[in-house]
């Protein structure tokens, strides 16, 4: 897959670090991100920007006033609307050049498969874990990385799973639900650094480079501005990726 002299234009400043080559990479990427909302308006923004070549994006919920705070892709005009709708409509005004493409619904048990034919990775928008899990199995399944971070109040966490390789997120909490019931507590600015970091975790993955967090989570506590970081490691009896 070549680049057009318009793309070499456009990139040109993030081909001066991956190279046309590492471009063609990233244009021949098929992501699904799960989840547009303080992660998934964050990330679908970068990885348009970063010029992946098809993005698909589902979530079922509209836009409702409470979103606003965090939410980068919506307006107060956009209250009430799809988010994927709305979503799919900014992200071709901003990079027309990626296939955008939104599926109102759920993830479930019952559509993953079907979601995820033909993606290349999955980016981790969700704001509740058995969609998570849900995800976590089908990636594992099809031995597709799966970029996850999550978030509450100040804290947020973030880990790359590659199957095969990595802890799955099975491994990482058994099954458990980690989230606190009720709304999550969450100012803009803490969703929105996992989410670039997120495609940052992306790039290097697919580009070789080093950095990925891979058996390693990321969590950056309440108190302080950096993380700490914890190792992880994959459980060989764990139902969805041992032995
Ligand atoms: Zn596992």
């Amino acid at each position: 897959m070549t680049l057009s002299n318009f793309e070499l234009d456009r990139y040109s400043r993030q081909l001066l670090i991956f190279g046309e080559e590492g471009q063609e990479v990233l244009k021949d990427l098929s992501v699904v991100v799960g989840g547009v909302g303080g992660l998934g308006s964050v990330s679908t923004i970068f990885l348009a920007r970063l010029g992946v070549g098809h993005l698909k994006i589902v979530d079922s919920d509209l836009v409702s006033v409470s979103n606003l705070n965090r939410q980068a892709l919506y307006d107060d005009v956009d209250v009430g609307e799809p988010k994927t709708e709305i979503a799919v409509e900014k992200l071709n005004e901003m990079n027309p050049g990626v296939e955008v493409e939104g599926v109102q619904t759920e993830i479930t048990e019952e559509n993953v498969s079907d979601l995820l034919r033909e993606a290349d990775c999955f980016v981790d928008g969700f704001d509740n874990m058995e969609a998570r899990y849900v995800v976590n199995e089908e990636c594992v399944e099809r031995d597709i990385p799966f970029f996850h971070a999550s978030c509450s109040g100040l804290e947020g966490r973030i880990t790359t799973i590659v199957p095969g390789k990595t802890a799955c997120l099975n491994c990482l909490y058994q099954g458990k639900d980690t989230m606190d019931s009720g709304p999550i507590p969450v100012a803009g600015f803490t969703p929105a650094k996992l989410a670039v970091m997120q495609v940052e975790q992306l790039t290097r993955y697919f580009l070789d480079m080093d950095g990925v967090l891979m058996d390693r989570l990321a969590i950056f506590p309440k108190q302080k501005m950096i993380p700490d970081e914890i190792e992880i490691s994959r459980n060989v009896n764990c139902d969805v990726c041992g032995n």
